[in-house]
């Protein structure tokens, strides 16, 4: 390593904090401003904007920085490069400029449970001993898509298949042929989107009929367009290609049968699942799992008298931006632009003591219990 000292079978945390990364807290840094719960691209611009207006900053990333971008070799959308710049880039650009402006970092450490003491918050860390506390808290924590878990398809990550919208890349399949599963909404706009450029598109359904998961707008769209051909009934059992995702083959799950079928692209969207699962009841949640914020808190449950700010949850003073926003768009572009723009919302929660406190609804089905 850096410092010639030999590693054996190290850990994740082992390894980073070889490299002179952060993975554990330093003597007497145990309170601060906000914490920020991921460092996706989300977290890291909330960490910068954070720390370079002044706010005493902690990141917690229980993997490493970057998130689910952090898996891209080439972001093509995002605005101002032109060509591209992978994930990994950018995040390592976002990790060294919030550490510039003063943020810490705490990496290869989970944030397990939150729950608010008095005026702060007080967060548990896997290996870190005791609680950290903090005024706000932001969740910045993303989402997991499901995996296909066909080893030959796995290793090919990146490299044909893609997991998520990943619509950046539906300029490469131009010409080519492109196959998405999944039997929801988004699967069938990943579908349309790709067949403005593909020369074919397969879509590959589970359920024996597209209605079962799928708006009728856009089943039937999806029926009438020129290049579109929809297996219901179906799944991907395997694939393959050298260097590069160059087949598919789908199994009729009526009959056992198998086909291969010529893919440049896979774009799997078998589903996201939020990071979300260790959140106490209190903080709302759609029926994905997704966190409510702003408008979408108001009413019964939210316990103040003032309007829950544009990205806070239905606890006050705890926000949620990025991919683990129910709503969220799901783009590099628009998870940095909300970790940027929450930034002022925690100002105004911990300068104005009415945004802060608030007054506790008379009619609130039930209000946060402050230990
Ligand atoms: C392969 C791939 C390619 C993509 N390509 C593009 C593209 O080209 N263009 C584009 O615009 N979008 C792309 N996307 C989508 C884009 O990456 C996401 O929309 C974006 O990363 C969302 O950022 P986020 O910060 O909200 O969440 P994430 O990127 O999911 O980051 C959340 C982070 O939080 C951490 N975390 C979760 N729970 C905890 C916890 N309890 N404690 C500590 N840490 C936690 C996770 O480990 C993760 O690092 C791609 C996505 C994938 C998967």
């Amino acid at each position: 390593m850096l410092d010639g000292q030999v590693l054996v079978d190290p850990t994740d945390a082992q390894i980073v904090h070889a490299w002179g990364i952060p993975t554990s807290l330093a003597e007497g840094e145990r309170d601060f401003d906000v914490l920020v719960v991921g460092a996706g691209p989300a977290g890291l611009a909330a960490a910068v904007y954070a720390s370079s207006e002044g706010l005493k900053s902690l990141i917690v990333e229980r993997e490493s920085i970057g998130g689910q971008a952090g898996a891209s070799s080439l972001i093509r959308n995002y605005l101002g490069f032109s060509r591209g710049l992978s994930g990994a880039e950018l995040a390592q650009r976002g990790y060294q400029q919030a550490w510039v402006f003063g943020a810490s970092f705490l990496l290869t450490r989970q944030v397990t449970a939150i729950r608010r003491d008095a005026d702060r918050f007080a967060l548990s860390i896997d290996d870190v001993v005791g609680e950290v506390t903090a005024r706000t808290v932001l969740l910045a924590a993303g989402v997991s898509y499901r995996r296909l878990n066909i080893p030959e398809l796995e290793a090919l990550s990146g490299a044909g298949v893609f997991y998520g919208a990943s619509v950046s890349e539906a300029q490469a399949m131009t010409g080519r042929c492109a196959v998405v599963i999944g039997g929801g909404n988004s699967a069938g706009q990943a579908a349309l989107h790709l067949a403005r450029y593909a020369q074919r598109v397969l879509l590959v359904v589970r359920a024996p009929a597209l209605s079962q998961g799928m708006s009728d707008y856009l089943s039937t769209e999806l029926e009438s367009a020129p290049g579109v051909e929809i297996r219901t009934g179906a799944e991907i059992v395997a694939g393959g290609g050298t260097g590069r995702l160059e087949h598919v083959v789908v199994r009729d799950r009526a009959s056992g049968s198998n086909t291969t079928v010529d893919a440049d692209g896979l774009f799997v969207m078998i589903g996201a699942q939020p990071h979300t699962q260790w959140l106490p009841d209190e903080v709302r949640r759609d029926s994905g799992g997704f966190l409510a914020v702003g408008a979408d808190v108001g009413g019964e449950g939210w316990p103040l008298e003032r309007a829950p700010l544009p990205y806070e949850t239905s606890l006050p003073g705890l926000f949620a931006v990025g991919d683990v926003r129910s709503g969220s768009v799901k783009r590099v572009a628009s998870a940095v632009g909300e970790g940027s723009v929450v930034v002022s919302q925690l100002h105004g929660y911990l300068q104005d003591p009415a945004q802060r406190d608030g007054k506790p609804r008379e009619s609130a089905a039930g209000t946060v219990p402050r230990t």
